[in-house]
């Protein structure tokens, strides 16, 4: 089912979808649309006086939605990379030596390659050398700013997760995080390492966040706005 809400600037359609784990109403909003999550056994009056009690929340986030959608071309465009916030066009070109030359300029990325067919794996390996090298630059800094003694560090290829903190302190690190902007990455390294002092996502977590980093919701929102379109290939 689809729910229509009409304002000024056009209507914004809304995706009705059931979840049997939902124990009442929810909006999301993200960059694909807006969504009501409802139990299975919801009322639609209910659902639409909830809609009409969120309809400022629902049309600010979708307009803001929609321009960074805009901004991003609306999904992963094949033939284009992320590299510190910015969409580069790549080009593969057969190389006895494997290199990545990048121009700022062009927004080019050219990738040196041994064997065509594998230009993907080769792609991975100087993401995880541009993440290294910024997470070796980054996290001492802010870890010393913050006064935080971590473990191990390694950077890996996570499907679902940006970095995660173990018990012991060590760190991990997606080696697709030098798509993101610095700040984005700062965020990313600081939300790990408030991680050393409160494991879960608590309210105190999220205060411990912000007071390193006042704008973290920006950021966190650029990791769940961008990830769709961060891929490699
Ligand atoms: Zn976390």
């Amino acid at each position: 089912m689809i729910l229509s809400l009409d304002h000024a600037g056009g209507a914004i359609k809304i995706d009705v979808l059931t979840s049997k784990r939902a124990k009442r109403l929810r909006l999301v909003s993200g960059i694909n649309g807006v969504q009501a999550i409802v139990p299975p056994d919801y009322r639609v009056e209910e659902l639409e006086s909830f809609v009409s009690a969120k309809r400022d929340w629902i049309i600010k986030t979708s307009r803001y939605y929609i321009r960074l959608k805009e901004r991003c071309g609306g999904g992963h465009e094949p033939g284009t990379i992320y590299f510190l916030g910015s969409k580069y066009r790549f080009h593969i070109v057969r190389d006895r030596q494997r290199s990545a030359v990048v121009s700022d300029a062009m927004k080019v990325i050219t990738f040196h390659v041994t064997d065509r067919r594998k230009y993907k794996e080769e792609m991975q390996e100087w993401y995880k050398e541009q993440t290294g090298k910024i997470i070796s630059e980054r996290l001492p800094a802010l870890a010393a700013r913050l006064n935080l003694q971590y473990n191990k560090v390694s950077i890996k290829s996570q499907r679902s997760r940006w970095a995660s903190c173990s018990k012991k302190g060590n760190l991990n690190f997606n080696l697709l995080l030098a798509a993101a902007p610095r700040e984005v990455i700062d965020y990313v390294i600081i939300h790990e390492l408030m991680h050393l002092i409160e494991m879960d996502h608590s309210i105190r977590f999220w205060q411990l966040v912000k007071e390193a980093d006042p704008d973290y919701k920006k950021h966190k929102e650029w990791l769940t706005s961008y990830a769709p379109v961060i891929k490699i290939g």
